[in-house]
């Protein structure tokens, strides 16, 4: 518990009724979407850049781990306090301080939803690609911490690709801006990244500039079914060695078709191996080409069936299961490991294998979905904590799918982030100097070390 002149302080910055310490509020905070939990001291709600300076600068002063939290949507163990201290939550910062559409710009406060982004910059005619399934939930704070991606990441990119600058508060209470509103600011190394993807080790990010790009006028939509998965994941390397350039390529394999179909009941087809979500977009004459080139491309790597939506209400169709996933998923087991093991997009066919393999030898379920476009698979362990010999299973298979994601040349998170989930892999994708010299940063930025202490390169666990 924080001492009460702690308390009395916090308060005074941001009123009292921002300021939480009760045990049931101290429970509700302990979590993100993982199943691991710690409790903070105390919950503070900033609701202007002010107060965060002042909050940091008290906690500082006291030596108090300070941890930002957006959503608590994050799948990495991100906004839990493993050390205590405050939690530290944006979601009072939620204004979207300006949309231009002639620089084609937005800046917004961290605790906007992202979905009310995408909404105000549709109203201009532009759009924010970067949509996360957790899109309606989750904040631009938190997407920009944990550089989130979503379906669009094939052709538009991943928020990274969209942050143009950000300030942030530091652990000594001073504000450090990056970027400006020029798409192209090459005055010195890219510090707007270093906060990107820093997962609150960092800073506090208090204000983001972020790009958007024009609404494309038309897309098609379409749904290939396989009856082999294998078949499905050929698909992603041959599409994307054609020169087209899909808007989204989703995969989904039959124990995801299945337990959505369980759960929706709206006729997919349970007897399929595996099934791809296909959208092109652009300009009119070439969509068509696009879609008919894709539609091909398909029946030639052995699908049995390409859907192709002829109206708008027909795409939201073919998009309602690949939404349902996470919702579906958890029906079939209490507890999953949701990993974005993202390989190269050539090797998307290698890893779909493995998995196969992996679930194989470890009998646990695995559903294979994610953005295979962009290489960023969600293998999706599914386990019950309650039964030990089923959960050792489960974290074997895990490290079996961090290994081979790693000696295939790809990265342990390509949207979710470390947090500490994934903490103890860290060192075998990054090399020891890598891994150093993440250390040596957060050294430098956050000399006093109470900025989201215990994540990343300050796993204190053991390292594989
Ligand atoms: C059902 C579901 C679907 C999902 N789908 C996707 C998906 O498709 N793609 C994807 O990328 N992710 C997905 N996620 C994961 C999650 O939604 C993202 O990581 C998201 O970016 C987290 O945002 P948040 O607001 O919930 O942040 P939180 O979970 O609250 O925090 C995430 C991290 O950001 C830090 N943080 C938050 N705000 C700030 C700030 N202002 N300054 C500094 N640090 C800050 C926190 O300390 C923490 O480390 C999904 C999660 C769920 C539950």
């Amino acid at each position: 518990m924080l001492k009460p002149d702690v308390i009395k302080e916090l308060s005074a910055v941001v009123g009292a009724d921002h300021v939480m310490t009760a045990n049931e509020d101290m429970i509700i905070y302990s979590n993100d979407a993982t199943m691991f939990n710690a409790k903070p001291e105390a919950i503070v709600q900033p609701g202007s850049r002010d107060e965060v300076v002042e909050i940091v600068k008290i906690a500082d002063r006291h030596h108090l781990p300070v941890t930002c939290r957006g959503a608590g949507t994050c799948l990495s163990g991100g906004p839990i306090p493993l050390k205590g201290g405050i939690v530290l939550e944006m979601t009072r910062m939620n204004r979207i301080l300006k949309v231009d559409p002639v620089n084609k710009v937005a800046v917004v406060e961290p605790g906007v939803i992202a979905f009310a982004l995408t909404t105000a910059a549709n109203k201009v005619g532009l759009l924010y690609p970067p949509d996360p399934s957790s899109l309606k939930e989750s904040t631009l704070g938190g997407n920009v911490s944990e550089c989130a991606g979503g379906p669009k990441g094939v052709k538009y990119g991943i928020t990274r690709n969209f942050v143009l600058g950000v300030e942030a508060v530091l652990s000594d209470g001073s504000i450090v801006k990056t970027g400006n509103e020029v798409d192209g600011d090459m005055a010195g190394p890219d510090w707007t990244m270093l906060f990107t993807g820093s997962e609150g080790t960092l800073g506090v990010i208090i204000s983001i500039t972020l790009r958007l790009v024009p609404i494309p006028a038309v897309k098609k939509t379409m749904m290939a079914i396989y009856d082999r998965l294998e078949d499905a994941a050929k698909t992603v390397s041959v599409t994307m060695a054609s020169g087209i350039i899909p808007t989204t390529l989703e995969i989904m394999d039959n124990l995801s078709i299945v337990s959505v179909e369980n759960y929706l009941k709206i006729g997919l087809p349970v007897k399929a191996g595996g099934l791809l979500l296909i959208e092109v977009d652009g300009v009119e004459s070439t969509v068509e080409e696009d879609a008919k080139r894709v539609s091909e491309i398909c029946k030639k790597c052995g699908a049995s069936e390409v859907k192709m939506a002829k109206t708008p209400a027909e795409a939201e169709e073919l998009w309602l299961a690949r939404r349902s996933i996470n919702p579906a998923f958890g029906q079939v087991a209490p507890c999953k490991f949701a990993e974005d093991a993202t390989v190269p997009r050539s090797l998307v066919p290698v890893l779909v294998e493995k998995v196969l393999e992996i679930q194989k030898k470890y009998d646990v379920p695995i559903f294979i979905c994610g953005h295979a476009g962009d290489g960023n698979m969600h293998p999706t362990i599914m386990f019950d904590k309650r039964n030990k010999e089923q959960k050792e299973r489960a974290e074997k298979a895990l490290h079996e799918v961090h290994i081979v994601t790693l000696e295939l040349g790809g990265t342990l998170s390509g949207e979710h982030g470390i947090g500490f989930a994934k903490a103890p892999y860290l060192r075998a994708e990054t090399g020891l100097a890598g891994y150093k010299l993440g250390q040596e940063i957060k050294k430098a930025v956050d000399p006093t070390g109470i900025l989201n202490p215990g994540k990343m390169f300050f796993y204190e666990g053991e390292l594989h």
